[in-house]
């Protein structure tokens, strides 16, 4: 038996290293299981915005694979995008996870890669190995979803989608073990990506059940383009595995906000940002005050926390100042640790600040186009409960 990956051979003009990986497949010929489709760390550089990786275990033994795979590379390179870097790796077992975990959490160098049991790799020098070898490293037995994604065929690929609205929503009814099929607050399908690129929709749910049954039923209600064949992957989509701690921390500064919208603050456990695209994320970033205690989820990129889901945990007082003294006049503070005091009559209070409360918020999170394909939503995850 033998490993295969593959990534790196789409650019953000067209292809889709899938659907390159459904075609070697077929052209390979050899039976196979377990197709998995891996989200690797969101900040690698010269990666499309999804960096994506693809791997499935074949029934053939390693040298004969070896062997079959060797005879296709200079195909693969022919077909892949110009500017993509192709990277295939084969390998007799699967590799210690922690090489998944690394790709997934961080930045990682090509040269870092050990893999020590029997492999081989062809590459054109780029990093396309990385995400190859970490999707044979998966192994999701923590978490893992499914997504079933359906190809174009060839003469329609660059013209619009046909995928009805409408059939979207009642396969949303009908079926839900799937989900992030369509932002409900838009009324408007996400299944379907708007790139130029070869991938006609993807269906993601809980199960390998759910995903195919929702597939069949949406192309028998003829609510889709006639398409070119589907693949039902495995995959660390919305499982947060890019995620390794919630943080709590206090606010430390007035949040800033950009003319462009995008907000930032100061914490105790340093910066964080959100951009204008995280929706409630920011709106919440902007309400903050210092003294206010979050909590988040994100990643830490160039010394700042990029957001993904926020929640103000304990609210510091709004419009926050010392007590009215019965003589009308505002009290002020009498020193560290000691009651405020007002400086006409000499009272005292035991309050030391007024102001308004405002609640505890629940955990926020972006609109579902822009969530990372890494991240769990709230209806599927809290973050700190498993
Ligand atoms: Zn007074």
């Amino acid at each position: 038996m033998a490993w295969l990956g593959l990534d790196d051979t789409d650019s953000l003009d067209g292809g889709c290293t899938t659907e390159m990986f459904v075609k070697l497949l077929a052209r390979i010929g050899v039976e196979f299981e377990d197709p998995r489709l891996v989200r690797l760390w969101p900040f690698a550089e010269n990666r499309t915005r999804g960096n994506a990786a693809v791997a499935a275990h074949l029934k053939i033994s390693f040298n004969e694979a070896t062997k079959l795979v060797e005879e296709h590379w200079n195909w693969l390179c022919e077909r892949s995008e110009p500017g993509s870097t192709p990277g295939m790796v084969l390998m007799e077992e699967q590799p210690d996870e922690a090489l998944y975990w690394n790709a997934v959490r961080m930045h990682v160098e090509s040269s870092e890669m050990e893999i020590p049991i029997p492999h081989r790799l062809w590459s054109t020098g780029g990093t396309g190995v990385i995400g190859a070898t970490a999707a044979i490293a998966w192994r999701g037995n923590h978490d893992h979803t499914w997504e079933n994604t359906v190809y174009r065929c060839e003469e329609n690929i660059g013209t619009p989608r046909r995928v009805d609205e409408i059939s979207i929503a009642e396969m949303d009814e009908r079926f839900p073990g799937t989900f992030l099929n369509r932002d409900p607050r838009k009324s408007k399908g996400l299944i379907a990506p708007r790139s130029p690129c070869p991938v006609l929709l993807g269906i993601r749910g809980e199960t390998e059940t759910d995903v195919r049954a929702a597939f069949e039923w949406l192309k028998d209600s003829g609510g889709m383009e006639e398409d070119a064949g589907n693949m039902v992957w495995r995959t660390n989509q919305a499982c947060d595995d890019h995620i390794d701690s919630i943080i709590t921390a206090t606010v430390e500064t007035t949040p800033v906000v950009r003319t462009n919208g995008h907000a930032s603050a100061t914490t105790s456990r340093g910066d964080i940002v959100a951009f204008s695209e995280g929706g409630d994320v920011n709106k919440l970033l902007q309400r903050l005050i210092p003294g206010d205690v979050i909590s988040w989820v994100g990643l830490n990129h160039l010394g700042s926390y990029h957001l993904e889901r926020l929640r103000l945990v304990q609210p510091e007082l709004r419009s926050r100042q010392r007590p009215k003294c019965d003589c009308g006049k505002r009290m002020k503070s009498a020193g560290k640790g000691q009651s405020p005091r007002c400086t006409s009559c000499g009272l005292q209070s035991d309050v030391e600040w007024v102001g308004e409360k405002i609640e505890a918020s629940e955990w926020v999170e972006p609109a579902p186009d822009r969530r990372r394909h890494l991240a769990a939503p709230l209806t599927r995850k809290i973050p700190g409960f498993e």
